[in-house]
């Protein structure tokens, strides 16, 4: 049986589209509040935020880049003082530039490891010592399987997703004795606007015969915040793709 997430308090990185709209939706349909972290789309986040108050919960959008330390400064006390606190942080955000080895820049590198990765390493250090001095926390970082393969993105995008999976394994053997866990949920080809242009080169590859769902990702997050006795582990939601 999973624990109840009601009255848990979720903070979802750019939640107004794709994957992390999915997974904001869902963590309120398993009874938490949410805050609706989005980047530029404020009209989608909105409109998540108010799907999720249909659904009796609280909900907010709050626009922030996760991957600047003074703007996740001010979207964790902002959603602190809204909802009290945080207890469920989603590192969703994520940019994928695809770029073959001869394109690729160091700028694209750096923009890369800031937006996916460091951002997940700025949200997490501004709400862990919330989560350990209430001794109840999960935080989930949302990889992919370009963190084990090699996937069609380029090599910077495998670098900060395989960085995101090494994050996850440091907090969580540092937080377990706090009630805070730590996993990483690493979805492969999911249909969303950031597949969009592979959609046909890439469902025939795939073992089940089709790409996933936001939904069916956001399944895996709902299972692991419910659980408190998994801890530092990837759970990869992929067709079968790859294994671990
Ligand atoms: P998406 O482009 O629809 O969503 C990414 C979201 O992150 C967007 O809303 C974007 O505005 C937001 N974002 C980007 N930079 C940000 C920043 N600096 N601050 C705040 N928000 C920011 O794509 P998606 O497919 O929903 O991807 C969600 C996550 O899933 C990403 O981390 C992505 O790497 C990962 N992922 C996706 C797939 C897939 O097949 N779609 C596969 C593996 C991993």
């Amino acid at each position: 049986m999973t624990e109840s997430l009601t009255a848990r308090v979720a903070l979802v990185t750019g939640a107004s589209r794709g994957i992390g709209r999915a997974i904001a939706l869902a963590l309120a349909r398993a009874g938490a509040d949410v805050a609706v972290n989005y980047l530029e789309r404020e009209a989608q986040a909105q409109a998540t935020a108010a799907q999720i108050r249909a659904l009796g919960r609280k909900a907010e959008a709050f626009q922030a880049d996760v991957s600047r330390t003074v703007e996740v400064a001010g979207l964790v006390e902002q959603v602190e003082h809204r909802f009290g606190r945080i207890d469920i942080l989603v590192n969703n955000a994520g940019i994928a530039l695809r770029r073959g080895l001869d394109e690729l820049t160091e700028d694209d590198f750096d923009r890369t490891l800031l937006v996916n990765l460091k951002s997940a390493f700025l949200c997490t250090q501004a709400v862990f010592p919330g989560m350990r001095a209430r001794a109840w926390g999960r935080i989930i970082n949302i990889s992919s399987g370009a963190a084990r393969g090699a996937g069609v993105v380029g090599a910077h995008y495998n670098a900060s997703k395989a960085g995101m999976e090494g994050l996850t394994r440091g907090y969580a053997t540092r937080l377990a004795r706090d009630g805070v866990t730590v996993n990483a949920v690493a979805p492969s080809l999911i249909e969303t606007d950031m597949t969009g242009p592979l959609r046909a080169e890439n469902a025939a590859r795939i073992p089940v015969g089709r790409m996933g769902t936001g939904d069916e990702v956001a399944m895996a997050v709902v299972m692991v915040a419910g659980n408190g006795y998994m801890t530092g582990q990837t759970v990869q939601v992929n067709g079968g793709l790859h294994f671990n």
